[in-house]
């Protein structure tokens, strides 16, 4: 068989912006995005310039002196000195930036003028990506960020918060997909995020379902016409195929991923060891211990939650949560609010191309369900933490903005997460396992008060 793939030269230019429909943002100068961030970057150019700003002008900072450092994680690389409570120490007893206040917005990093900004390069197009640790994203205030088109453009011509992917990432590593596919898959896993389909732990496990069964069918027909080893241009007739039979009917939408979906088979075991191994290595991190002694810590907090000993813990928030007390914390995703925020969370990841982010689009995908399992032990932490016994807005969009600075959009930790060796083989069995998918979607608020 021999098919042309479509001509990614011919589709639009890089300079084509594309804005995300359905999203607000208005800054709210809430005070909560100047800190608590693994790290604020600084661009080279503005370090001496911020570093010899005339203290007495920043008086109102809670530490001007040496406002910049190296980083921690990156040796060279200068970041915002944070202050005990994980604040820049240039923010002032109102929240708010005395750099900005002093000398106005072009006086501050380049990347806190972007925020909550970020962008992805590809030939289809520059992606704009939003961040839900941002208070008025989080909320959805503002205007519609589709009729802000000539503000976002004048920012794209000087900020620093771009990546480029010129090439998507592959289904699997042995299966390359061409633009022009990967945007197919990405609009299939969206329409199965419409919550006419079901509550959304059902609908993220289609997701996963969908994606195993294009994994299947994609190197069963590559293997029937010898095309193993070939490039994207091998799946186009056997994509095609698959998204017409997979799609179903408008009756009875995508029945294939949907009937896997609710055979509904988690274990709660695989999801606390897993978790619990996410969290261990988050904290661990933070800590900056050497590499060996992270392993042994991440290792021995690890079976400490297989045993159902572990307590969930972050730092400022003084309550810790043993996983039985978590059991007990009433949620509800499929509350309307709930799940308009969450369907709308998991829709702009996939806009913002953050499957992309991974080696192969199906390990972007297992990382995003440990997102949501994380998610929502956090907002039960945070549900505890205010005496409540369920998770109320406020605590779900804490656990939200939490996972989104420390895990998602302004962390490099998935990559962390996948490059150590042995990380990566333990990561590896986790997702082979059956019941990965169900285990992550589905949670212990299921047998609350059981
Ligand atoms: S430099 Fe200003 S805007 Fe940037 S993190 Fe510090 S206080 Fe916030």
């Amino acid at each position: 068989m021999s098919v042309p793939v479509p001509d990614d030269s011919a589709t639009p230019k890089s300079a084509d912006l594309q804005l995300p429909e359905g999203m607000r943002y208005h800054c709210i100068q809430c005070g909560r995005s100047c800190g608590e961030f693994w790290e604020i970057e600084v661009e080279p150019e503005k370090v001496d310039e911020i570093r010899a700003r005339d203290k007495a002008a920043l008086a109102g900072a809670t530490d001007p002196a040496d406002p910049i450092v190296d980083s921690p994680w990156t040796p060279g690389k200068p970041v915002m000195r944070l202050d005990a409570c994980g604040h820049c120490v240039l923010q002032n007893g109102q929240g708010l930036c005395s750099l900005h206040a002093a000398f106005g917005l072009e006086s501050k990093p380049n990347s806190c003028r972007t925020f909550p900004y970020k962008f992805v390069t590809t030939p289809r197009g520059v992606f704009t990506g939003l961040s839900f640790a941002c208070t008025a994203v989080l909320a959805n205030e503002g205007p519609q960020v589709t009729d802000e088109r000539a503000e976002v453009e004048e920012m794209l011509g000087w900020t620093d918060s771009k990546r480029d992917v010129p090439e998507p990432a592959g289904l699997a590593v042995d299966l390359p997909l061409s633009w022009e596919q990967y945007q197919q898959i990405e609009q299939d896993l969206s329409d199965l995020l419409d919550p006419a389909l079901g509550p959304l732990p059902r609908r993220l496990v289609a997701q996963s379902a969908y994606l195993a069964l294009l994994t299947k069918f994609l190197r069963h027909a590559r293997s029937e016409l010898q095309q193993l080893t070939a490039g994207a241009e091998a799946n186009v007739e056997p994509l095609t195929v698959f998204r017409r039979k997979l799609r179903g009917t408008p009756e009875q939408p995508w029945p294939l991923p949907f009937s896997i979906a609710d055979k509904r088979r988690s274990s709660m075991l695989l999801r606390r060891m897993f978790l619990g191994f996410a969290h261990a290595l988050r904290n661990t991190y933070g800590q900056r211990r050497g590499r060996l002694r992270s392993y042994f810590m991440v290792i021995g907090t690890y079976f400490y939650y297989a045993a159902g000993r572990g307590r969930i813990t972050l730092p400022r928030v003084k309550h810790t949560l043993a996983w039985r007390e978590l059991s007990q914390i009433g949620f509800d995703p499929t509350r309307p609010e709930f799940d308009a925020l969450l369907t709308r969370y998991f829709r702009h990841r996939l806009f913002r191309k953050d499957l992309l982010t991974s080696d192969y689009l199906h390990l972007g995908h297992h990382l995003m369900l440990m997102h949501w399992g994380l998610i929502h032990w956090y907002s039960a932490l945070y549900a505890a933490e205010a005496g409540s016994p369920i998770v109320e807005m406020e605590h779900l969009r804490e656990g939200l903005r939490n996972v989104e600075k420390f895990f998602v959009f302004h962390s490099t930790f998935d990559r962390l997460f996948v490059q150590y060796p042995m990380l990566r083989g333990f990561l590896d069995r986790m997702f082979q396992h059956p019941l990965y998918a169900f285990s992550m979607a589905h949670g212990e608020w299921e047998t609350a008060g059981r």
